[in-house]
């Protein structure tokens, strides 16, 4: 069970039964590679959170009539495999209580557990710099480097897109990984190549993975391994707006706040919040 922190993500204010987004922070960077201290995110996201005003109306969205819930953080445990399993039992909690989850990291290593929560009916879009398809790093199969492939070990192979990758290296095999690199969104467009993408994804729910350092270090330099020529906010935007009716989970992960100067903590909030309201906006669309 989950710790309840002082501080709730900012309009998060339903109880768990009556919520239908229920956010918990995952405070854990154990295998973290580079730069460690993911493990402040979920506090420095519920803290940047407060910036908002709770009126979206861009999307004529009031975040306070949202059903929305934070509980809190889950408990560190002290190995990735023990941390793996308590994600994967409380998101189950979660989606089997028809529940919409939203995990805070934490590193990358925190999504496979939440997507196995699914099973293997869903398809997976992951927004990341690196591709993250090692079988296992530094050997761990549940380091961050190879959250992709654990991802795909629960929903299959051509179940999962990674979108704006530009990392990678040969001894993963990215010949047998779905992804566009980010080049090709520079040259071509966000939109199109997204869409592409979206077309040839066969199963209709669609769970959102946004490791933080997808997006280019000028907006998000608050990260453990940074990389330039990366994604715009508006790119990542465009695609929860795009995904919208089909969304039915979402993370962020890899905020350092030890590395930011204050920006991505605020980004990785707002992006939140655009899920939350586009979500809703969706639902209620369709009643
Ligand atoms: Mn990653
Ligand atoms: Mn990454």
């Amino acid at each position: 069970m989950p710790t309840r922190g002082m501080l709730s993500f900012a309009d998060a204010s339903f109880s768990f039964e009556d919520a239908f987004f229920v956010l918990f922070g995952v405070p854990f960077d154990r295998t973290t590679t580079f730069r460690s201290g993911a493990r402040f995110a979920p506090t420095a996201i519920r803290e940047a959170s407060i910036n908002f005003e709770p009126d979206m109306l861009e999307h004529d969205v009031d975040l306070r009539e949202v059903p929305f819930h934070d509980m809190g953080d889950l408990h560190e445990e002290g190995t990735a495999d023990a941390m793996t399993l308590s994600i994967e039992e409380e998101a189950k909690r979660l989606v089997s209580a028809g529940k919409f989850p939203i995990a805070i990291g934490g590193e990358h290593s925190i999504s496979p557990p939440v997507v196995k929560a699914f099973g293997s009916g869903i398809s997976v879009v992951i927004i990341d710099a690196h591709l993250d398809y090692n079988d296992e790093y530094q050997g761990l199969k549940n380091s961050h480097a190879c959250a992709h492939k654990r991802i795909e070990d629960t929903v299959g192979r051509g179940n999962v897109f990674a979108f704006g990758v530009r990392s990678m290296s040969r001894d993963e095999h990215p010949e047998d990984a779905v992804y566009a690199d980010s080049y090709t969104v520079y040259e071509r467009g966000c939109e199109e190549v997204f869409d592409e993408m979206l077309s040839r994804l066969k199963r209709e729910p669609v769970y959102l993975s946004l490791d933080i350092d997808g997006i280019d270090p000028a907006y998000a330099p608050g990260t453990g391994t940074p990389e330039p020529f990366g994604l715009t906010a508006f790119d990542v935007r465009h695609i929860i707006n795009a995904l919208s009716d089909r969304l039915v989970g979402f993370d962020v992960v890899e905020v350092c706040p030890p590395c930011d100067n204050g920006n991505t903590s605020v980004l990785a909030a707002r992006l939140v919040r655009e899920v939350v309201a586009v979500k809703w906006k969706s639902l209620k669309r369709r009643r």
